[in-house]
């Protein structure tokens, strides 16, 4: 799209909206994690992780992050809520977890069944458990954090995968989606409940309908996405990159399949989704 027509849709929409609407920010931190960050709350997203369970192919974040999440400075001095998709290691960590409940208070957890299981195997006690919401499978619900709204749903993550939730995160009337790892079908989200799902944002993982025209119109009909934010990208070109022309390459096909979409994947880097 020319630059300059860009800029004018963006003044319509401004002059077009009833009321003042609200604009948050939304802020990168590792792999496929993100804060959202409110005026009140904010949200931590699958960036609370330490241990490095992959050699390096995945991003962490830094050692200054992990401090700032934990001492509830910086770009994380309202953190309210800190939510995982899954429990692999590029998305939730349960020892960096525990650490980050034990260190603060005013936090809640959320995250699907299985990773609460993995925190208790490594210690959590009930009295701790108490700060955490457990996300059933196969079910869709709903809770409320200092006025952050979240529902969730059962988005697949492939065969012999474990559980994964989606969330709809509204966070000063801002809507956010976050898949997890997807690899979901049309009618398996149709099933869950993720049916043309009105979003300020959805981020999911940009490999989900790179090259593959059945998982974009699933994408499409599952979602009415004002912005996509394709993430997960790997901190290193990998070798099966090559083949679709090497990860810029990729970045551009990945954006050029949405009629808006941003790549953030700088530790600490906001951009304001409204
Ligand atoms: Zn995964």
């Amino acid at each position: 799209m020319h630059k300059g027509f860009k800029t004018m849709a963006v003044i319509a929409v401004v002059a077009l909206a009833p009321t003042a609407a609200g604009a948050v920010e939304l802020c990168h931190v590792a792999n496929a994690g993100f804060l959202i960050k409110g005026n009140d709350a904010s949200v931590l997203i699958d960036g609370l992780m330490e241990a490095d369970q992959y050699r390096g192919r995945f991003a962490l974040p830094s050692t200054n992050h992990l401090n700032a999440m934990t001492e509830k400075t910086g770009n994380y001095e309202n953190l309210s809520l800190v939510i995982s998709t899954h429990r692999h290691g590029d998305h939730f960590d349960p020892l960096a977890t525990l650490k980050h409940l034990r260190a603060t208070t005013g936090v809640t957890y959320a995250y699907p069944a299985d990773a609460v299981a993995s925190l208790e195997a490594n210690g959590l006690s009930a009295h701790e458990k108490q700060r955490i919401i457990t996300v059933p499978d196969a079910t869709q619900t709903d809770f409320n954090v200092d006025h952050v709204t979240v529902q969730t749903f059962d988005v697949d993550h492939g065969p012999n995968q474990p559980q994964n939730v989606g969330y709809r995160i509204t966070v000063d009337g801002v809507s956010f989606f976050h898949t997890g790892d997807i690899n979901a079908s049309r009618q398996q989200l149709e099933s869950a409940g993720v049916n043309a799902l009105d979003v300020d944002a959805l981020i999911m993982p940009f490999w989900f309908g790179h090259q593959d025209p059945e998982q974009l119109a699933t994408i499409k009909q599952s979602w009415n996405a004002k912005l996509v934010i394709p993430t997960h990208f790997n901190p290193k070109p990998q070798p099966w990159m090559a083949q679709f022309g090497g990860l810029a390459e990729i970045q551009e096909n990945v954006k050029g399949a949405f009629e808006r979409a941003e790549i953030i994947t700088e530790e600490g880097k906001c951009i304001t989704v409204e």
